[in-house]
């Protein structure tokens, strides 16, 4: 993925043990990692939504994603615990904990969405999607968005085009721009799925059968584009009109993270041929997966067997069933419109006070924000120094999209009003500052 706001190899501000640790890292890491921040920040401990140094300084935590119940959140941490110390085989066995994780979690989505299938990652679970739609269509042709980043397998990273020039896309992957904002007065709707047209269009030309549409659903590394509810029906119906699947992606809009629905697909009124989701899954706990409609399951068993060492362990079920009656018990994914919308209100008013201050996007807990040169143009140095100052005032966010110049807000789904005004502050001083 594009990285925006990247340790630039100046350790300034590093105390001297940590510069010590950085350099063992580079020498045993190799160059292809990246660090956050111009002083990367070293982290011990997590609790809710906070991070906390060596020294004890905590950080607001409005970034992390995947911790989406709370750092070191005490369920998911007895659940790992109780069943790590009883059984972890595999799912070549019968046992209850994935039967149940998987009813639990089927009951989430549309019946048609019948069959519940589990990785590691949520880069396996887009491979693993793209080989049901592959096989179910007995298409090739995989249709992405220009910034789309979709995970690290081979076939995957091949329609991850926000990897950059040095990450040459697959030779069966079609891009189309992303969708656009609606404050320009476009048909959102139209214009995507007028992109997917012409690369079906294309493809035809070539001689190659599209086997599926995949998008993120709430285009996160794109930019972050939601609105308006509704607008991905026509594209995924042209999809389906050229015989080829529509896949959500969700590993980033799933589960409340876009409250609140629990899944971004709701927003759009419609129902995928394919679902993935990973990151908040397990809370941290490496568990990923896909559900998808019975049909193309079968389609898929029958033509192969599918076994997936570690995806679907007993802990990894544990884990993900702690998680998800945590969402469900406390109502996280009501929590994430709530509270996304006072952060929306709260960005919109710093908006009527700072002109970098541009257009507030996103739904729930994912917010993007564009800042602006005075001449309107995206401003990436700004957002660079937005997201460095307020590291060092204690809150942590991110940036991302085309230009570089996004705000990327996307705290913990257990953010609480409070900590939205801390961010609204902080955020308010950076603005002031740079
Ligand atoms: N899809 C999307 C939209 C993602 O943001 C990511 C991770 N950033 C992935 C897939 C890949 O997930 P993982 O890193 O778990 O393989």
């Amino acid at each position: 993925m594009t990285m925006i706001n990247a340790y630039d190899g100046a350790a300034a501000g590093l105390s001297a043990e940590d510069r010590a640790l950085l350099a063992r890292r580079e020498r045993v890491l190799g160059p292809a990692y990246r660090l956050f921040y111009e002083t990367p920040l070293h982290v011990v401990r997590g609790e809710g939504v906070w991070l906390y140094d060596k020294a004890g300084r905590r950080y607001l935590d409005a970034y992390n994603n995947v911790a989406s119940v709370g750092h070191s959140r005490p369920e998911v941490v007895e659940a790992i615990a109780a069943q790590a110390a009883v059984l972890n085989t595999h799912t070549r066995y019968l046992h209850e904990g994935v039967v149940a994780y998987a009813e639990a979690l089927l009951a989430t989505f549309p019946a048609e969405l019948a069959n519940l299938m589990l990785t590691c990652t949520g880069s396996e679970a887009n491979d693993l999607a793209l080989r049901i739609a592959r096989t179910v269509t007995g298409g090739r042709g995989l249709i992405v968005t220009e910034l789309a980043y979709h995970g690290v397998t081979a076939a995957i990273a091949g329609a991850s085009p926000s990897l950059g020039p040095g990450n040459p896309l697959g030779p069966d992957v079609w891009t189309v721009p992303a969708p656009v904002s609606p404050a320009t007065g476009a048909d959102v709707g139209r214009q995507f799925a007028d992109g997917v047209s012409r690369a079906l269009g294309d493809m035809r030309a070539k001689g190659v059968r599209p086997a599926a549409l995949l998008v993120d659903t709430i285009f996160s590394s794109d930019g972050v584009f939601a609105d308006p509810p509704g607008f991905l029906t026509e594209a995924a119906g042209r999809i389906r009109a050229a015989g080829g699947l529509f896949i959500a992606d969700e590993v980033q809009a799933g589960f409340g993270r876009v409250g609140p629905q629990m899944w971004g697909f709701a927003r759009h009124g419609l129902v995928p041929d394919i679902v993935t989701m990973g990151k908040p899954m397990g809370n941290g706990h490496p568990v990923a997966g896909l559900v998808v409609r019975h049909e193309h399951a079968a389609a898929f068993g029958a033509a192969v067997r599918y076994f997936n060492t570690f995806g679907g362990n007993p802990v990894s079920c544990a884990a993900a069933m702690a998680v998800l009656k945590v969402i469900q018990g406390e109502r996280l994914a009501e929590n994430s419109g709530v509270v996304g919308d006072r952060l929306r209100a709260g960005l919109d008013a710093l908006r009527q006070r700072h002109s970098r201050v541009g257009e507030v996007r996103g739904a729930g807990l994912f917010i993007g924000v564009d800042l602006e040169r005075p001449s309107g143009e995206p401003a990436p140095e700004a957002a660079t120094a937005v997201v460095n100052h307020m590291r060092d005032a204690g809150v942590l966010i991110s940036a991302t999209g085309p230009g570089g110049n996004i705000l990327k807000i996307r705290p913990p789904l257990v953010f609480k009003p409070e900590h939205a005004d801390i961010l609204l502050g902080a955020l308010s001083e950076a603005l002031d500052a740079i």
